[in-house]
């Protein structure tokens, strides 16, 4: 059985606020936003961190960038810019064991990456 709550989530099987969605990728807003637009963008195949992205092909990669930035042209991002975050391991504090970026901005963002 699968326990992963974004499998659940683009699964339907948990609720979420849907953004966008294709092939490969699932969009759904954050459920503790730390911006005026805060998304995530999950690749449907389930791979636990950046440290396994081989474990996707190269289109089910690329398409997790081309749908931050296609969610970010539909936030009305594009003009003052935004921030794609993907935290892998402990040491970056991932929650979620399921790979996501964060797509963030609707203010300006703090210049500190740490
Ligand atoms: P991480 O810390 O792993 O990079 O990010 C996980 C993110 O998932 C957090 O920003 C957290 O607020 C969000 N999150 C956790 N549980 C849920 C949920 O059930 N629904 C939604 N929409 N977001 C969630
Ligand atoms: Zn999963």
């Amino acid at each position: 059985m699968n326990d992963c709550l974004f499998c659940k989530i683009i699964a339907g099987e948990i609720p979420s606020k849907k953004v966008y969605e294709d092939e490969n990728t699932y969009a759904f807003w954050d459920i503790n936003p730390q911006a005026p637009v805060h998304v995530l963008v999950v690749s449907k195949q389930h791979i636990p961190d950046a440290a396994h992205v081989e474990e996707l092909t190269d289109t089910q990669l690329a398409a997790c960038i081309r749908t931050c930035a296609k969610v970010a042209a539909e936030m009305g991002l594009n003009e003052n810019g935004y921030r794609i975050v993907n935290n892998c391991g402990e040491h970056a504090c991932q929650s979620v064991k399921h790979i996501h970026f964060h797509v963030l901005g609707g203010k300006q963002l703090s210049d500190r990456m740490v």
